[in-house]
């Protein structure tokens, strides 16, 4: 199968883009409905810049790769979405350390150590209507996937439908964090924005692994 290797997670920050501005439109209507209306706008310039960055230094390992990711993220998102996604890659880059290449195994715990960091910085627990309720699932789908010995491509099939599946879920939520909790009740009845771009982040994972 395809080895995940530099330029397998430099492909995934390119496919993250392009499935991010295809999809803009829907996510500035989602966080227009429960938001502010910023979150296609934010991500996109965040993504766009960490795809230019990498094209740009090329960092020859996963972790590096993911590390600059991050670091472009936070530097030029100004919404909650830079520092929580931001801190998600570094630290998912932290936990695959040096090595040139990545098992579906380091990939599941870089995952989980991802969805720490939102959860360290941000305080959502699954259920208060975040990212967390699409990341979450997805890494606990991928690190089961990858425990029965599932390949690549399946154990990524199943990381990206769980975080779909977490992102609709959200729609009956109330939000206990970031702006949309604002709306306390009022936030019944949408999708969360961050929800519905983590579920794209893992699809477009899935996309280059069967590339
Ligand atoms: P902002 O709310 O600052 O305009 P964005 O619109 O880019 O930032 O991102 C909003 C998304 O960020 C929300 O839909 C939610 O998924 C996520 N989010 C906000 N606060 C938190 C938090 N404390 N923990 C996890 N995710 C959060
Ligand atoms: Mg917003
Ligand atoms: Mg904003």
């Amino acid at each position: 199968g395809t080895p995940m290797d530099a330029e397998f997670f430099t492909a995934w920050i390119g496919e993250a883009a392009r499935a991010v501005r295809a999809e803009k439109d829907r996510l500035t209507r989602l966080d227009t409905a429960i938001g502010d209306g910023d979150h296609g706008v934010n991500l996109d310039r965040g993504l766009t810049a960490a795809a230019a960055a990498l094209a740009e230094r090329r960092p020859a390992a996963p972790g590096a790769v993911l590390a600059l990711a991050g670091s472009t993220l936070i530097r030029k998102v100004g919404g909650a979405s830079g520092p929580l996604y931001g801190t998600a890659l570094r630290e998912a880059g932290r936990a695959l350390g040096e090595g040139a290449e990545v098992s579906p195994a380091e990939l599941a715990r870089a995952l989980e150590a991802a969805v720490d960091g939102v959860r360290g910085l941000g305080a959502a627990a699954e259920g208060d209507k975040t990212m967390v309720d699409a990341l979450a699932p997805a890494a606990g789908a991928l690190a089961r996937a990858v425990r029965e010995g599932r390949d690549l491509a399946a154990a990524l099939e199943a990381a990206a439908s769980a975080a779909e599946s977490g992102a609709e879920a959200t729609v009956p939520m109330e939000a206990r964090k970031g702006r949309a909790s604002y709306l306390g009740p009022r936030s019944v009845g949408h999708e969360d924005p961050g929800a519905a771009s983590g579920a794209l982040l893992l699809r477009a994972l899935h996309t280059v692994a069967v590339r």
